[in-house]
């Protein structure tokens, strides 16, 4: 009796301290993200509405999914990503807790990622260290990249993406350890919801699953379990439907759980396999090494004009060439808590062999040497079980309790100290600021819902989330052929622009346009639009929205449609210079290191040598915020113009090209032709445009 109630009273003891290392990394984790908060608490161009406003781009694409799934309606083909699992959450999250909806989006983040630290607290207690697991899940939870990818206002899928597979890794290690039923299911349940969150989940499924394959095979093939275990995850990965999955996974559940059925198990576990490849469950998979393997092949449509496009990779530096430095930092805080983290990693397998299943993701967070950094956050919590190890292992050693605990607090502070001091300086800017979210609350009110606002992806999912409209591109949107319609008219005169937009809001792709107007050359078409032409009939206005801050990027808009489809050939890169670092001289304005204004004669002196100024024209905003400008004709036959943005101490030199643009202007300048614009709205952040035609 003695002994029985002993062991009770350690087991609530043992379950006391799960529960507070959990309540104290949770509430770190989550005060952690807080001083992002406070640091800009004042800043009111961070808010809307008296909120903070969200600084994940993609995070507008949920929020007008879930705008949309509360509302109850959406638009054809708005794109609103109302099926997605973060728009779905997000839902009930509004329908249960008191908050604003802005509230929700911006601090979801902060309290759903921090979850991270339940999962790595009860590994940490099944291989019965549970300091590991306090060291660990404080340093997981605020890590370099796992904060950068959920912080607050990060509102993205990375705030489960990590939470999930860490769950299915303590319930997998516990079903191993453990053989008890509940973990079959809870292992399968995990599957299905990692699986709703985070479609590409089953290259970690997979994984998982191979692994514990591979364990069976060699070292417990008579154990029944391992086989229902492999049955039930694989029955969670078929290619059905979320809720025929969840069915087959429950009544193979109860049926393991029947003593007559314990002869059939290798049976069920055929049956599974085979469903599994009958539903296309491999399918994923395959898709995605054929992508790797067929890379280079561009697909075209047989009856197509096998256009070329610029290739969005193009423009994104090329990937494998992460330093290493940074790959060490982004995973552990720093290159030698990184390296000791590998080193306790493997010892700590060398221990306790079942860490082992915990490889897959490290695996993938390796995979940011090759795939890019948004992957390190995966090796983030295993390697923090690593230098969580060692440091409990040193402090074992210590000749005295007092000691042991004292080196376990410095090392862990030792540890967090270099992501403290990272997520100090992060000062990540909102999205957008609250001027142009202004311009756009002020859109919402003199559009449709069906109407287009025109612009950058960029600013796609932003313009649908304030403004409720559609349109033509956005941070999903934006490979070569969408983007091309969008950057020729953002980069050309106003008329053919003009024309552009309507064809290709009623009409579709540059290619649907070229054909349907008669041409089988898009050079031939694009000429024609400097003609009288008939425009298809308007079903819904078309708006241009043009930020200020998109002047930075205008080179890179332009080249998506500098260039010829037919060929693929770039055309010559125009001419376009910014300089907001100037020196004014006596003689001249120094604009770069050899870029001067000569103020005597206003010529351009570049790279030595001296080249004719077209226009020099000086913008600002007079006391009632309206635009003016002063424009001076020097040389006629010069082809370079200079702008004097004055309120905005900018300089730009530009060709004539560049010059003409729409972008150029509208915005800068503010110079429309009235026959086929109309002025909406206007502040020195955003202008907006009509389009009449
Ligand atoms: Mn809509």
């Amino acid at each position: 009796m003695r002994k029985k109630s002993n062991i009770m009273n350690s087991m609530t003891q043992e379950t006391k301290l799960t529960i507070i290392y959990i309540l104290v990394a949770f509430t770190f984790s989550v005060l952690m993200r807080m001083i992002w908060v406070y640091q800009f608490e004042d800043l009111e161009a961070f808010k809307y509405a008296g909120e903070f406003m969200i600084n994940t781009n993609d995070g507008y694409a949920w929020a007008e999914g879930a705008r949309d799934l509360l509302a109850g309606f959406h638009q054809d083909g708005d794109s609103s990503k109302i099926n997605s699992a973060v728009a779905q959450l997000t839902v009930i999250l509004v329908n249960i807790l008191p908050f604003s909806f802005e509230t929700i989006i911006f601090y979801m983040p902060v309290y759903i990622s921090s979850l991270v630290v339940i999962p790595i607290v009860l590994i940490a207690r099944n291989l019965g260290n549970l300091e590991m697991g306090l060291i660990a899940s404080l340093l997981a939870s605020i890590a370099w990249s796992y904060y950068n990818r959920t912080m607050a206002g990060y509102y993205d899928t990375d705030m489960l993406n990590i939470v999930l597979p860490m769950f299915l890794l303590w319930s997998i290690i516990w079903a191993i350890r453990t053989n008890e039923d509940k973990y079959l299911l809870i292992t399968a349940l995990d599957i299905l919801v990692y699986r709703w969150w985070y479609p590409q989940s089953y290259a970690l499924e997979f994984s998982f699953f191979g692994l514990i394959l591979v364990y069976t095979l060699i070292y417990d093939r008579k154990n029944l379990y391992n086989y229902k275990l492999l049955a039930i995850m694989i029955l969670a990965m078929l290619n059905l439907d979320g809720f025929i999955r969840l069915a087959f996974v429950i009544g193979t559940f109860f049926i393991f759980k029947q003593e007559k059925a314990q002869k059939y198990i290798y049976h069920i576990l055929a049956i599974s396999v085979i469903l599994f490849f009958v539903s296309g469950g491999i399918n994923p998979i395959i898709g995605k090494l054929k992508s790797y393997i067929f890379r280079d092949v561009v697909s075209s449509s047989d009856n197509g004009l096998g256009l070329h496009f610029f290739a969005v990779m193009q423009t994104v530096r090329e990937a494998g060439q992460i330093p290493f430095e940074t790959f060490a930092n982004r995973i552990s805080g720093h290159v030698i808590i990184f390296i000791l983290s590998i080193l306790g990693y493997i010892y700590l397998s060398f221990k306790h062999r079942i860490m082992l299943f915990a490889l897959p993701m490290i695996g993938l967070g390796f995979l940011a040497s090759l795939g890019g950094l948004r992957f390190t956050i995966y090796a983030v919590p295993i390697l923090a079980f690593g230098i969580a190890f060692l440091i409990t292992e040193l402090a074992s050693h210590m000749p005295t309790k007092k000691l042991k605990y004292l080196s376990m607090i410095a090392l862990t502070l030792a540890i967090l100290y270099p992501n403290y001091k990272h997520i100090d300086g992060y000062k990540v800017p909102t999205v957008f600021n609250s001027n142009e979210v202004a311009v756009l609350d002020a859109l919402k009110l003199k559009t449709n819902r069906d109407d287009y606002v025109i612009s950058w992806w960029d600013y796609g999912y932003p313009i649908r989330y304030y403004a409720d409209v559609k349109t033509l591109v956005d941070g999903g949107r934006h490979g070569g052929s969408s983007n091309y319609p969008v950057s020729f008219i953002l980069t050309n005169p106003q008329e053919e622009a003009a024309k552009m937009a309507r064809l290709v809001v009623e009409d579709g792709g540059i290619e649907q346009i070229t054909k349907d107007s008669g041409f089988k050359d898009t050079n031939d078409f694009l000429l024609s639009l400097q003609t009288e032409i008939d425009l298809p009939k308007k079903t819904s206005d078309i708006y241009l929205y043009l930020p200020f801050r998109m002047l930075n990027i205008y080179p890179t808009v332009k080249i998506f449609s500098n260039m010829d489809l037919m060929t693929g050939k770039k055309f010559k890169t125009p001419f376009f210079f910014i300089s907001r670092n100037f020196k004014d001289t006596t003689e001249t304005i120094k604009l770069a290191q050899k870029i001067y204004i000569n103020k005597r004669d206003f010529s351009l002196s570049i790279n030595g040598k001296r080249v004719g100024i077209k226009r020099f024209v000086k913008t600002f905003y007079n006391k009632n915020m309206k635009l003016e400008k002063d424009i001076r004709f020097v040389d006629s036959s010069a082809n370079l113009s200079v702008i004097y943005m004055s309120s905005y101490n900018t300089f730009l030199v530009l060709d004539e090209q560049t010059y003409n643009s729409l972008y150029m202007q509208l915005m800068i300048l503010e110079e429309y032709d009235e026959e086929l614009f109309e002025k909406v709205i206007v502040n020195p952040y955003v202008k907006v445009y009509k389009l009449k035609l």
